[in-house]
C-alpha cells in the first residue's frame, strides 16, 4: 500500500504574493556552494565582512552576568538604550529626542516594517526611490500600502527631480520612503536637495521615513544630513530609521532603532507589543555600550570607515576598466551598482544573458562570485557587489569578475 501524501495546507495571498529577500537569499546560495566545496566569493551580503568589536562584545558578556538577563525587557527597550540612542542622534544627526521618541526593535528592518504598519492605510501610496532597497518594497506590499516609484539616473547622482517627486504625490500618499546613504546605489542626500523635499512634502503633510542605517559611512566630503534636523516641521513629520547593524558590525545582534514624533513611536511601541514583545536582552547591553562610543569603540568605528573608503577607491578604480561597464562612485555606504546593461541580450562564454538575473547566475556558476541583480532594487541592467566584504575575499572577487567578462563575448 503506497504511504498517503502529506496533507500540504494552503497559504494565505499575502505570503504567496511575497518573494523571498533577495539579497538574504544570494549570500544563503552561496553559503551553500561553499558548504558543497566550491570556493565563492560572496560579494552579495550587505554586511561588514570584519567582526563586532571585541570591547562591545565584553560589554555582552559583562551584561550576563546580570540577574535580569533572562527577562524581558521594556517593550520600547532598556532605559540605558534609549538614553545612549538620545545621545547617538544628538551627536550624529543633530537631532533632539528624549526615550519617550525612542523605539529599540529586532534589527532595522522591523523599525521599518512597525513604521509602515503605523502609518499605512489599505490602498495608501509610499513614495520610494530606484535603485531602492530590495525590502522596502515588500514591507510596504506587507503593511497593505502601494509602492510608487520614482526613478533617479547614475548622471544626477542617483538623486530625484523635484518636479518627478510632485508628480508622485497624489491625495493617496502617506509617506515618502528615503535612504541616505542609499542602498544600493551609496547617493548621499545634500542638505539643499533636503531642504526641497520637506518643503515639497510639507504642502500635502506626508510622513518621512528617513532610513540613516549608513549615515555614519560616507566618504570625501560627503556629509548626511538627517531631514528632521531641518525644520521643526520637519522633525514632527519624520521617523528615523537607524540601528547597529552597519556601522558597528552588528548585523546578527538584531538591533534596530526608530526615532520620531511621541505618537507615531508610542503606537509603534504598541504594535511591537503583540509581535515582538521586545529586542533581545543582552543585546540591547551591547548596543547601549556601543552608541554611547567610548573612546575604543569610536576607534573601531574610524577603522572600519576607513577600511570602506579604501575599498570603495579600488573597486571603482577597477570596475573603470572592465569592458562594457559603467558605474558611478557612491558617497557611501558599502556597494558598487555596475551598470551592466551592455552585455544584455549578449552571451558571455557561450552563455546567453538574457537580463542581470541571468548575468548574476552566470556569474556565480561560472566565476563563482556572487552579487545582487539590479532589478530586485528596480534598477534592472546592473549588478549590485558589496565591498564590505574582506579585502582578500574582494580583490579575488574582482579577479574573478574581470576574467569572467573578458571571456568571449557575443
Ligand atoms: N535599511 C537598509 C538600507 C539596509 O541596507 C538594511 C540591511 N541590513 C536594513 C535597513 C536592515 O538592517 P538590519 O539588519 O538592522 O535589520
Ligand atoms: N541590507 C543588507 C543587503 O542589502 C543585508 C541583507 C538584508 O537585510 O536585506 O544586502
Amino acid at each position: 500500500m503506497s504511504s498517503p501524501q502529506p496533507w500540504v495546507g494552503p497559504l494565505s495571498h499575502r505570503v504567496q504574493q511575497l518573494a523571498p529577500s533577495a539579497t538574504l537569499h544570494v549570500s544563503q546560495r552561496a553559503a551553500a556552494l561553499r558548504a558543497q566545496g566550491h570556493t565563492v566569493v560572496d560579494l552579495g551580503a550587505g554586511e561588514p565582512g570584519l567582526p563586532t568589536p571585541a570591547c562591545i562584545v565584553q560589554a555582552a558578556r559583562d551584561a550576563l552576568n546580570r540577574d535580569d538577563i533572562g527577562r524581558y525587557t521594556p517593550v520600547a527597550g532598556i532605559p540605558s538604550l534609549r538614553e545612549a540612542a538620545c545621545v547617538k542622534f544628538a551627536r550624529d544627526q543633530k537631532l533632539t529626542y528624549d526615550s519617550q521618541h525612542i523605539l529599540v526593535t529586532p534589527g532595522a528592518k522591523a523599525a521599518l516594517a512597525l513604521a509602515l504598519e503605523a502609518l499605512v492605510n489599505p490602498g495608501d501610496e509610499v513614495i520610494l526611490f530606484a535603485p531602492y532597497w530590495t525590502s522596502y518594497s515588500a514591507l510596504i506590499r506587507l503593511a497593505g500600502g502601494t509602492p510608487v516609484i520614482v526613478p533617479t539616473r547614475a548622471q544626477e547622482d542617483y538623486l530625484p527631480r523635484m518636479e518627478a517627486v510632485r508628480q508622485a504625490l497624489s491625495p493617496k500618499t502617506k509617506a515618502i520612503l528615503l535612504n541616505s546613504p542609499s542602498n544600493p546605489a551609496g547617493a548621499v542626500w545634500p542638505q539643499e536637495r533636503l531642504q526641497e523635499l520637506v518643503q515639497l512634502s510639507a504642502r500635502q503633510a506626508v510622513w518621512l521615513i528617513s532610513d540613516e542605517i549608513y549615515g555614519r559611512i560616507v566618504f570625501d566630503a560627503a556629509e548626511h544630513t538627517s531631514p528632521a534636523s531641518l525644520s521643526r516641521d520637519a522633525w514632527e513629520r519624520t521617523i528615523v530609521i537607524d540601528g547597529v547593524s552597519k556601522t558597528h558590525a552588528m548585523t546578527g545582534w538584531r538591533i534596530g532603532l526608530a526615532a520620531g514624533p511621541a505618537n507615531v513611536i508610542t503606537a509603534m511601541t504598541k504594535l511591537q507589543s503583540q509581535r515582538f514583545t521586545c529586542a533581545t536582552a543582552v543585546a540591547q547591553h551591547a548596543a547601549a555600550f556601543a552608541l554611547r562610543e567610548p573612546p575604543p569603540v569610536a576607534d573601531a568605528i574610524k577603522k572600519m570607515t576607513h577600511a570602506y573608503q579604501q575599498r570603495r577607491d579600488a573597486v571603482t578604480r577597477w570596475a573603470a576598466t572592465l569592458p562594457r561597464v559603467t558605474c558611478h562612485k557612491p558617497q557611501g555606504a558599502f556597494y558598487l551598482l555596475l551598470d551592466c546593461s551592455a552585455y544584455i541580450g549578449r552571451s558571455i562564454g557561450g552563455i546567453p544573458i538574457d537580463n542581470d538575473i541571468t548575468l548574476a547566475n552566470a556569474l556565480l556558476e561560472q566565476a563563482r562570485v556572487a552579487a545582487v541583480p539590479g532589478t530586485v532594487f528596480g534598477q534592472p541592467g546592473t549588478l549590485r557587489l558589496s565591498f564590505a566584504a574582506p579585502d582578500h575575499e574582494l580583490q579575488q572577487g574582482m579577479e574573478r569578475i574581470e576574467e569572467w567578462l573578458r571571456r568571449k563575448t557575443l
